[in-house]
């Protein structure tokens, strides 16, 4: 496919209309001096004031919509990008970065308080909290502005600022201009979900948005929630020095491995307030202090204050106000948007990734995503997509961090299964680490010896179960696992064990 330069205002007038009438013309041309013969040649857009722009792709959403941006662009065809905030989504400007950032703040104070079991006196750390968050808004903040520059350099691709509204399936509609292509993703992603919660609407509560850009550093903070979000932002908090209540309905990190679960409400507890099988009730916010009245698992009506409260119980997706309305488009019984195994969705052309079609939850998800769907629409790649397996960790002290199934699921589908185990104090550099908590545990299909799952909490569990993700990829069994060496006494000795304590049931 050849094209043709990008359309300017030097055309005549009466030909550029002509253009817009039919949107996206296509020219039959000879290629002189070629051996191919005819081929097409596209016009990538039509820029006229006030009337439809064409391009080759629209990308609603600047998180892992971006993975799509320069790969298309730089193959020369015309894309149009929108974002109705900062650029670089969730993941960089209200997600998986600052929270890292900040936590690893937090990960040095557990460190300096934890100094005492290695024989050494060191004070309890003062944490300059405004400082510490300026410093990591403002790197953010830098990364994200960065983006716009390298967008307004490439010819090929148009930045819109604004909130995008569909009106059909070809077109959408931003800041007054319409923009239309017969291909548009969807990567709106997701925000903060809020429950239904008297009084809550009418006080100032903070999400993760303001959790991680709050510089004032509370005196004592309710978390309501227990997933991983919840989990790591209270951690920062708490690990500096705020007292911090959790308020959850169930338990803690209740998707993960009921083991690994446990393991965490064990250590979790001895640092924090953990309030379990809780039923909420009201809030009200008077003179700073905020007042949840809740009932605990005994069904006492219990009240408590602080002067923060974070509400923490997971996203939804953004697909309202979207104009969906006005396609085929169409979302499930939770809002999150329908699509097909090569991710399009009920609309022809109208393709969606990441948090807003809910499969996975993650910045990785989303990109592994987009770079799927990049090779899908030009790269004449035709197959369905292939998840790898999709792993996650949770940034607290200590760390959470699986692959693959778990082992109640394993129990629910009645899969055969041989789990190996291993605390991180039985292995020679748990040891030396003084490890109170974790373990690994690994899972494989009792006949075939494949690795199905594996689930680490402990120090560097995030870091340790790459190893594993790298094993599940290449569909490793046990032998694979027990036939490496190990660098002794390295952490990873613990998955050793783990395997080993596998072979065991084995012989
Ligand atoms: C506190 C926190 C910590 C996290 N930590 C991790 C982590 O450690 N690891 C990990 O993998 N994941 C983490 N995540 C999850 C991760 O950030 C998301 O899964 C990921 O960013 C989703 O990417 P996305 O592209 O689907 O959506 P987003 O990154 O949210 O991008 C969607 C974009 O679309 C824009 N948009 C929405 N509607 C419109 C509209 N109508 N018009 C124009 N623009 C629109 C939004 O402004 C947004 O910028 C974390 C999330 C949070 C909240």
């Amino acid at each position: 496919m050849v094209s043709l330069p990008y359309v300017k205002s030097n055309i005549a007038k009466k030909t550029r209309k002509l253009f817009n009438k039919y949107f996206r013309i296509t020219f039959l041309c000879f290629c002189i001096g070629g051996s191919t013969g005819y081929v097409s040649c596209e016009i990538k857009e039509t820029q006229i004031e006030g009337f439809v722009k064409n391009y080759d792709i629209i990308i609603i959403g600047s998180g892992g919509g971006t993975k799509l941006v320069r790969p298309v662009a730089k193959k020369g065809y015309k894309v149009a990008i929108i974002e109705k905030e900062k650029l670089g989504g969730t993941c960089l400007n209200r997600g998986c970065i600052p929270s890292k950032m900040l936590i690893h703040a937090a990960d040095v104070a557990m460190a300096i308080k934890e100094a005492h079991k290695y024989q050494l006196q060191i004070g309890s750390p003062e944490v300059l909290f405004d400082e510490l968050v300026t410093r990591v808004c403002k790197k953010i903040d830098e990364e994200s502005e960065s983006i716009r520059p390298v967008y307004e350099k490439d010819e090929n691709i148009t930045l819109y600022n604004g909130h995008v509204k569909f009106i059909s399936n070809t077109t959408v509609e931003v800041n007054g201009e319409t923009l239309s292509s017969d291909k548009i993703v969807i990567a709106t992603g997701a925000d903060a979900a809020v429950p239904d919660l008297k009084g809550l609407s009418d006080v100032p509560y903070m999400t993760y948005r303001d959790a991680l850009r709050n510089t004032n550093k509370p005196k004592k903070l309710l978390v309501i929630g227990g997933g991983y979000i919840a989990t790591e932002l209270g951690y920062f908090y708490g690990a500096l020095g705020v007292e911090t209540h959790f308020f959850v309905r169930s338990m803690l990190l209740r998707k993960e491995d009921s083991e690994i679960r446990e393991e965490f409400d064990r250590a979790f507890s001895k640092q924090f307030h953990v309030h379990k099988k809780i039923t909420l009730k009201e809030v009200s916010h008077k003179d700073g202090i905020f007042t949840l009245s809740y009932e605990d698992e005994n069904k006492s009506l219990q009240k408590m204050e602080a002067d923060a409260l974070l509400v923490a119980i997971g996203v939804a997706p953004n697909t309202k106000e979207l104009g969906l309305e006005n396609t085929d488009v169409t979302l499930d019984e939770r809002g999150y948007v329908k699509v097909d195994p090569k991710m399009q969705t009920d609309a022809k052309g109208i393709y969606a990734i990441g948090d807003c079609v809910g499969r996975f939850l993650f910045r990785h998800s989303v990109n592994f995503e987009g770079e799927y769907l990049e090779r899908l629409l030009f790269q004449k790649q035709d197959e369905p997509i292939k998840y790898r397996p999709m792993p996650h960790a949770v940034f607290t002290y200590p760390q959470v961090a699986g692959v693959g199934v778990t082992e109640d699921t394993l129990k629910e589908k009645n899969i055969p299964y041989v789990k190996g185990f291993c605390k991180y104090s039985d292995s020679a550099m748990g040891m030396a680490l003084l490890s109170e908590y974790g373990f690994a545990k690994l899972l494989f299909h009792k006949e075939t010896k494949k690795l199905l799952g594996a689930h680490i909490i402990g120090d560097e569990a995030s870091v340790m179960i790459h190893m594993l993700i790298a094993f599940m990829n290449m569909d490793a069994s046990l032998e694979d696992l027990l036939d490496m060496i190990y660098i002794h006494p390295a952490l990873p000795e613990v998955v050793r064990n783990a395997a080993r304590d596998a072979q065991k049931q084995y012989s």
